[in-house]
């Protein structure tokens, strides 16, 4: 079965900033034809559940508290990435907006709920590595 990584919370698990989940069950029912490997690079870059949430400001990853956790969105990253390698993953389905994993569009960094053009740090990291980033909107 080929293998392809997947947003913790998009599976049901609650790991998200709040501490619940966003169960998406198209994404789920792709276990059916892939091997599903698990990410959550929040908590895999050692950030607590729940936590605060965190946005992108010029390059930097700042929770709401004005923390920078920078460095463990980027660790969490790295962690995806070796990942994705090890299992030689087909693509990667990350949950839509996060610093994270959003992939192509992102909060703006003013905790406004404003939108704009980018990727969540786990997801740009695979995309300039070579791999195919998807969010589960695209999953149907
Ligand atoms: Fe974890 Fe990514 Fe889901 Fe955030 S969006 S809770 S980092 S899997």
């Amino acid at each position: 079965m080929k293998k392809i990584l997947v947003s913790k919370c998009l599976l049901g698990i609650n790991c998200r900033y709040k501490g619940d989940s966003c169960k998406n069950d198209a994404v789920c029912a792709l276990s059916e034809k892939y091997e599903i490997i698990p990410i959550c690079p929040e908590q895999d870059g050692g950030l607590p559940t729940p936590r605060d949430p965190a946005e992108i400001v010029n390059g930097r990853v700042i929770s709401s508290a004005g923390r920078d956790v920078t460095a463990e969105y980027e660790k969490g990253a790295r962690h995806a990435l070796e990942l994705a390698r090890e299992h030689n993953v087909e693509f990667a389905v990350l949950k839509s907006k996060s610093p994270s994993c959003g992939c192509g569009t992102i909060y703006d960094g003013t905790f406004s709920g404003t939108l704009i053009t980018g990727d969540g740090i786990t997801a740009g990291l695979l995309k300039a590595m070579g791999f195919k980033v998807t969010d589960e909107n695209s999953i149907k």
